[in-house]
């Protein structure tokens, strides 16, 4: 009974993760309120910067700003390029990156393995990390999925797919909450969890 545009942004913004219907009406009863807000504006044209000013790194699958080449850490010359960090999204990384306690390259996965959501290996980055290891300056690899079942299963993958390769694999030490997201980690137990990383066979 909503004229049509309403209830179009209303369920526009049901399709963002724990957003349901009922807090999608109260955004866009919000957005409505005060007709005379830069707001709604603003919003709309950060979503399309959103799309537009960003791009993938196209070595590690960061984000980056459209127009680079590489992301800034892929890019930094102050990196250590024999250690590749393998995270599952972008967050983690940034998570990563806020406890300054990693001086390496990274990798992102683009989520986890999972029968249920019937993610498969062809659907993370998972040949194009062998590919980079292929290439012989890697020394070692951290696998910083996450510690949830879909996290350890990756992990598990990786490390057989890494196997025929003469690099050392180590994991994150335990002391992450089990079912927990790295990015919500707070920066000590994860700075913690990468020093104390540990061989995986
Ligand atoms: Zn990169």
């Amino acid at each position: 009974m909503l004229p049509e545009p309403i209830q179009e942004c209303i369920n526009v913004f049901s399709r963002l993760p724990g957003v349901g219907p009922k807090t999608a009406a109260r955004l866009t009863f919000f957005l409505l309120r005060d007709r005379e807000s830069d707001l709604p504006q603003k919003l709309a044209e950060a979503l399309v910067e959103l799309m537009s000013g960003t791009d993938t790194c196209p070595i590690c699958f960061n984000m980056m700003s459209s127009g680079q080449e590489q992301c800034s850490i892929c890019e930094s010359q102050q990196r250590d390029r024999e250690i590749i960090c393998v995270v599952e999204e972008p967050l983690d990384l940034a998570a990563l990156e806020a406890t300054s306690g990693f001086p390496g390259l990274y990798h992102v996965l683009g989520g986890a393995l999972s029968p249920v959501e019937g993610i498969t290996p062809d659907d993370l980055k998972i040949k194009e990390l062998i590919e980079r290891v292929k290439d012989g300056s890697v020394k070692e690899v951290i696998l910083a999925t996450n510690p949830s079942m879909e996290g350890d299963a990756t992990s598990m993958y990786l490390q057989q797919q890494l196997s025929p390769y003469d690099i050392r694999v180590t994991r994150l030490a335990r002391g992450l909450p089990m079912g927990g997201d790295l990015e919500y980690a707070d920066q000590h137990t994860l700075l913690r969890a990468l020093m104390g990383r540990q061989e995986m066979d």
